[in-house]
């Protein structure tokens, strides 16, 4: 094996291959720019890792999203199985690869007992913690005298901004919301009836699981739990973690033995989520033992002429970021910015392009679309659908915001914890006859009973309801069973779900097939528990006529917006909407946010390996935060990229202008007129 080993890591360049090997006693940070091989580098390192005998499951491995940890997963064990020579039999598996919130949810449920947690907690996603928010805020009366008073999604935005940044309520105020800084007082009521609501119904979302961990492992017994658990903590994109994420980390490993962390601070796109780029600059000094730092700078993904534009591009960022990447990569010409009159005509564009590529032998699948905001593709998917262009998108809107797939899976968190109000509200609607303030006092009865199951039997509706009442407290009961196994719960809530479905809605016929789908979707999780606690954490993105991920043999295009196409590249990329008010958004404000806009052109940019389009259609519709509507507006090309560096790139106007008819006079004298003249009488 050791000789396999020098042979795949021959394969690197001499950086990452120091990078790889480099002693597990101190921490170990990458620092480099985009496509120069971080995260192969970080795969290849816990391959040989594994290779030289480290137990695959006390290996954390943290990334960015779930996908990207199965992508690794996978990566790495390709290596693993070429050093360990292994042929037929699986690569070992990483069981603790994932994000920082789903590894957070599942070591929160292992350890529930010692932080007095009840272990069924269900996690909200951000569309239930807005609901749940909007609820509390009725609930203390601040809805109906205050007017003007922040709505549920900015109270959200403002609370999660105090957990992620550790920063208190008015400071967070002064400098991200100011426009809300007079409610601060009414905000502190919300916020405190907020977190007794959540602990009430045993309910976690999402800055929970980060800062339960968080506390976990200031308590040093517990901290000594956890962290033994891990030889090795590595994590990708570090440019994008926050402070709680960078606290639990420093938390798991304070010595930094067994630490690597790779990003690139050019590449730092969450601020609006309290991730900071400090993270990735801080590390050195965070370990009790000083840290190694390597950086790349061969870029292996695009050609020299994209490189180019995208280092222009962050070149003129105010904050000095290291690298200026190089490659020899043979060049495909160079990129393109494509002028085209609106947005309707882009889709057009695009498309065309896309099926040109594809006839010039790029699947689809190594072509992306990408975009600023989800909304932005609507124009695109229609002239897809209409040419047949399957596809997936992805950080859209999810599968899950459906209501009649939110009601099944509610039927499915109400039967994993009682206590969860939001989920029994909306199941019970259903029950013709049950009221809100029945299902109130219910949800109370069980809430306080040892055993909800009977509280719910026990329970006397009004007479109304008592057929579908029953029928729905047998299958609660029957749900509720132990030894029931799972997907079967799904079945049977689906059985329980349908004829109201069908009572309810028109299209129950096509409904039908999402919950379907779901159930499908459900098979492949091993118990229930798992199944809500992943779906919540990484849902499923939907096409616009299908629901869920796509068959694995088809061909597919990605539309994504920049920010979930981050560590990831296509032969092909267009970007959507390269205009001032789109990129930057016309909403961004100050120095600080206008330079996290530039980034977000350079990651997108930056996903190319050998054709890079920059769309800019020149009227564009800006919907304005402050609720105005939408606005139509002359948009020029972003001013990201001024006139020097627009000479990186090919131009293109599309439709090309029309030729303006040449005026060709006749050859002189074509007709004889006089002697015409002289004979006409004639
Ligand atoms: P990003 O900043 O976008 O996350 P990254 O630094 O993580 O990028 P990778 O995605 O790891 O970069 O690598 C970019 C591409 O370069 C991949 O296709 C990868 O396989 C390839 N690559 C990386 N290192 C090498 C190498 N030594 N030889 C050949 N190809 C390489
Ligand atoms: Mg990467």
């Amino acid at each position: 094996p050791a000789q396999r080993l020098a042979a795949v890591l021959a394969a690197l360049n001499e950086e990452q291959r120091e990078a790889v090997a480099y002693s597990a006693s101190e921490p170990l940070l990458v620092i480099a720019g985009a496509g120069s091989g971080k995260t192969s580098t970080l795969a290849h390192r816990v391959a040989s890792l594994i290779a030289k005998g480290a137990d695959p499951q006390r290996i954390l491995l943290l990334t960015f999203s779930r996908r990207a940890a199965q992508e690794m997963e996978k990566r790495a064990g390709q290596v693993v199985a070429r050093v360990l020579g292994l042929r037929s039999e699986a690569p070992p598996a990483l069981p603790w690869a994932g994000t920082f919130h789903g590894v957070g949810a599942r070591l929160l449920r292992e350890h529930a007992a010692q932080i007095g947690l009840d272990e069924n907690f269900t996690i909200h996603d951000r569309g239930d913690a807005e609901d749940l928010m909007g609820l509390v805020r009725h609930d203390i009366g601040l809805s109906a005298s205050t007017r003007r008073f922040p709505q549920k999604g900015t109270c959200l935005a403002i609370y999660s901004r105090c957990v992620n940044t550790r920063e208190p309520l008015e400071d967070v105020l002064k400098h991200a919301f100011p426009w809300c800084a007079e409610w601060a007082a009414e905000l502190k009521r919300l916020f405190s009836g907020y977190v007794e609501a959540k602990q009430q119904q045993n309910l976690l979302d999402y800055d929970d699981l980060l800062l339960c961990w968080a506390e976990m492992m200031s308590e040093p017994s517990l901290a000594e739990l956890v962290s033994s658990r891990f030889d090795h903590v590595l994590v990708d994109e570090y440019q994008d973690t926050n402070r709680l994420q960078a606290a639990i980390l420093i938390a798991l490993k304070p010595d930094g033995c067994g630490v690597t962390v790779v990003g690139d601070d050019a590449q730092s796109i969450y601020s609006f989520r309290g991730a900071t780029v400090r993270n990735i600059l801080d590390f050195p000094g965070q370990f009790t033992k000083s840290a190694r730092i390597v950086t790349l700078e061969r870029n292996y993904r695009s050609t020299q002429p994209i490189l180019d534009a995208s280092n222009a591009v962050i070149a003129h960022a105010s904050e000095r970021h290291a690298k200026t990447l190089w490659t020899d990569k043979p060049s495909a010409g160079r990129p393109q910015l494509v002028l085209v009159p609106d947005e309707a005509q882009q889709a057009t564009w695009v498309a065309d392009r896309i099926l040109a590529h594809r006839e010039g032998g790029l699947a689809l699948k190594s072509q992306a679309v990408l975009f600023r905001t989800s909304s932005h593709s609507a124009a695109l998917e229609l002239e897809l659908a209409r040419r047949n262009i399957p596809f997936v998108k992805y950080g859209g809107l999810k599968f899950l915001e459906a209501a009649h797939v939110k009601d099944l899976l509610a039927v499915l968190r109400f039967v994993q914890n009682p206590r969860g109000r939001m989920a029994g509200f909306r199941v019970l609607q259903f029950i013709p006859g049950i009221g809100p303030a029945t299902s109130s006092r219910l949800l109370d009865a069980m809430a306080e009973a040892a055993d909800p199951g009977a509280a719910l039997r026990d329970f006397q509706p009004p007479r109304a309801a008592s057929v579908e009442w029953q029928r729905f407290a047998d299958i609660y009961c029957a749900l509720r069973t132990p030894g029931l196994s799972w997907p079967a719960d799904v079945e049977l809530a689906l059985r329980w779900y349908l004829p109201h479905l069908e009572r309810l809605h028109d299209d129950a016929g096509l409904r039908r097939g999402d919950l379907e789908q779901l159930a499908r979707l459900a098979s492949v999780y091993a118990s229930r528990e798992s199944f809500l606690t992943e779906l919540t954490l990484d849902p499923p993105s939907a096409s616009s006529d299908r629901a869920g991920p796509p068959l694995l043999d088809e061909d597919y295009l990605v539309l994504s917006t920049i920010h979930s196409a981050k560590g990831q590249e296509w032969r092909s990329v267009h970007v959507l909407n390269v205009v001032d008010g789109c990129i930057p958004a016309d909403v961004a404000q100050g120095a600080a946010e206008l330079e996290e806009e530039r980034r977000l052109l350079y990651v997108a940019m930056t996903r190319a390996r050998d054709h890079l389009h920059l769309v800019v259609p020149q009227r564009f519709y800006v919907t304005q935060q402050a609720a105005r509507g939408d606005r139509h507006v002359y948009a020029g090309r972003t001013r990201f990229i001024d006139a020097a560096d627009a000479a990186r790139f090919d131009h293109v106007t599309w439709p090309p202008p029309p030729e303006r008819p040449v005026f060709v006079p006749p050859p002189a004298a074509a007709i004889d007129l006089r002697n015409r003249l002289r004979n006409a009488w004639k």
